[in-house]
């Protein structure tokens, strides 16, 4: 029974391995390029903004102008079946998170260089860079706006530029830009972006979402985190408010 478990084990770590190898082997060979779409970015986002908050806000608390105003969010783990608890203290944390930033903005700005570059490098100036990661997407554009964020928060306490920033940060690292060099250290390569070929490219995202581990696990992982974001809201009645106000509790 154990060695028929340890066995399969080892096979789904191996299945794991080869996906992410043959991943890995079609980006180095240029054979796919690294893509993240819409759930990855945001839902992995989210689930590492609510982790990293519930771990570390008790050491490192996040103090705003807005949040200094409210009152702590109160976990209601004593009021529900123990069974609960687990997905209520979870729940706890998101409100923990709720509280200390604008979680609105914390979405917006894991798709923000997106938001930004596609347009500008795709549609308008398609001409001009032909690439959907351009500025937004270098670790200038991260460092600047981390700059601004930080003194933004330490002027005025306000943390808006700063939760921008770490969506953008967590959303460079889902796009894997250590492999794009030349865009990630721009403009140290020269000022030049390089140019790629968009001629199919809604056709090879939906090929890559069908085919590439690499593109449908984290675009899972990321539905499955929103998912359960949105289940919560459901089941506190907060949709409304949270699109207002930002609020989950
Ligand atoms: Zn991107």
């Amino acid at each position: 029974m154990l060695i028929s478990q340890w066995k399969t084990s080892r096979q789904i770590l191996n299945a794991i391995r080869y996906c992410y190898a043959e991943h890995f082997r079609l980006l180095l060979t240029g054979k796919a390029k690294n893509l993240m779409l819409i759930f990855g970015h945001v839902g992995i986002t989210l689930g590492a903004a609510v982790t990293l908050n519930g771990t570390l806000s008790k050491s490192y608390p996040l103090t705003t102008k807005e949040n200094k105003i409210k009152e702590p969010p109160q976990a209601s783990s004593e009021l529900v079946p123990a069974q609960n608890r687990t997905s209520d203290s979870r729940a706890s944390w998101l409100a923990s998170l709720a509280n200390s930033i604008d979680i609105r903005l914390l979405l917006l700005g894991s798709l923000l260089p997106d938001i930004i570059d596609k347009p500008v490098g795709q549609f308008f100036f398609r001409d001009t860079f032909s690439n959907g990661r351009i500025f937004c997407h270098t670790l200038l554009f991260l460092i600047l706006i981390t700059l601004a964020g930080l003194y933004l928060y330490r002027s005025c306490g306000k943390a808006w530029l700063l939760v921008l920033s770490f969506g953008t940060f967590t959303h460079l690292i889902l796009d894997q830009m250590w492999l794009e060099p030349r865009t990630l250290l721009w403009p140290l390569y020269g000022f030049a972006f390089e140019r790629i070929d968009l001629t199919h490219w809604t056709e090879n995202i939906f090929h890559a979402l069908r085919t590439n581990p690499g593109v449908y696990v984290p675009e899972i992982v990321g539905a499955v985190i929103l998912i359960w974001f949105t289940l919560v809201l459901v089941r506190d009645r907060k949709i409304r408010t949270f699109v207002k106000k930002g609020q989950v509790v």
